[in-house]
């Protein structure tokens, strides 16, 4: 790249002292699955959760940032990732605003998702996989895109006419084809507590 002079101006406050103002740890918790296995509705309940605890927190998701910062892309190979490079830099202000992101993205990629971790100190960053089979989120099919990806007017669809690849080594599976949505969000939690996001491990307001 041509060298702009762009340079990078240091702020008085980091990351650090934001982290003791709000009383949390901030970071990035990626959720990744097939369209319908639940993560927007996980992300949502955790996130009223942890707001109830008083934590500093923002759901990005998928279908939103595609309507606004990235309404210029499509579904290409390189297009998803340019969606998922802008995500990455997004979430990475905000941690460093001191947000705990809850980041709900199919991002079926392997390489996609490894580059997402990368960028991120291990401390910062949690991915989960939601699974469910593509035959129970077909079922569900919330939105009617399955449906649709069917009747071939979605093309590039994941599950149907764009590849899935399962995580090798998520920091935990949940299977929303066995547990329901308050056990999904209580496993959740769990993880948050034992990597010091949250101080309260249980739900209280489902
Ligand atoms: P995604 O964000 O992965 O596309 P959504 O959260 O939009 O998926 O939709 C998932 C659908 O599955 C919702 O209608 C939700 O009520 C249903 N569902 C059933 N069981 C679960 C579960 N254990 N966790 C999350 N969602 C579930």
């Amino acid at each position: 790249m041509e060298d702009n002079h762009v340079i990078w101006h240091n702020g008085y406050i980091t990351r650090s002292d934001r982290n003791r103002l709000n009383n949390h740890k901030s970071g990035l918790v990626w959720l990744t699955g097939l369209s319908a296995s639940g993560k927007s509705t996980i992300a949502h309940c955790i996130e009223r959760e942890l707001f109830n605890q008083g934590i500093h927190t923002y759901v990005l998701d998928g279908d939103n940032v595609r309507h606004g910062l990235n309404s210029n892309l499509g579904f290409s190979r390189e297009d998803r990732k340019e969606n998922l490079r802008r995500i990455v830099e997004l979430s990475k202000l905000f941690v460093d605003a001191g947000i705990l992101v809850l980041a709900a993205f199919i991002s079926p990629y392997r390489e996609d998702r490894d580059y997402v971790r990368k960028r991120f100190d291990s401390d910062n960053f949690i991915e989960i996989y939601v699974k469910c089979s593509v035959e129970e989120c077909e079922r569900r099919d919330p939105k009617g895109k399955y449906k649709k990806a069917r009747a071939g007017i979605i093309k590039n669809y994941t599950g149907i006419s764009a590849p899935y690849e399962e995580p090798l080594n998520p920091d935990l599976i949940i299977d929303t084809e066995k547990l329901n949505i308050e056990d999904s969000v209580q496993s959740i939690l769990e993880l948050l507590y034992k990597r010091n996001f949250i101080l309260v491990r249980t739900i209280r307001n489902i």
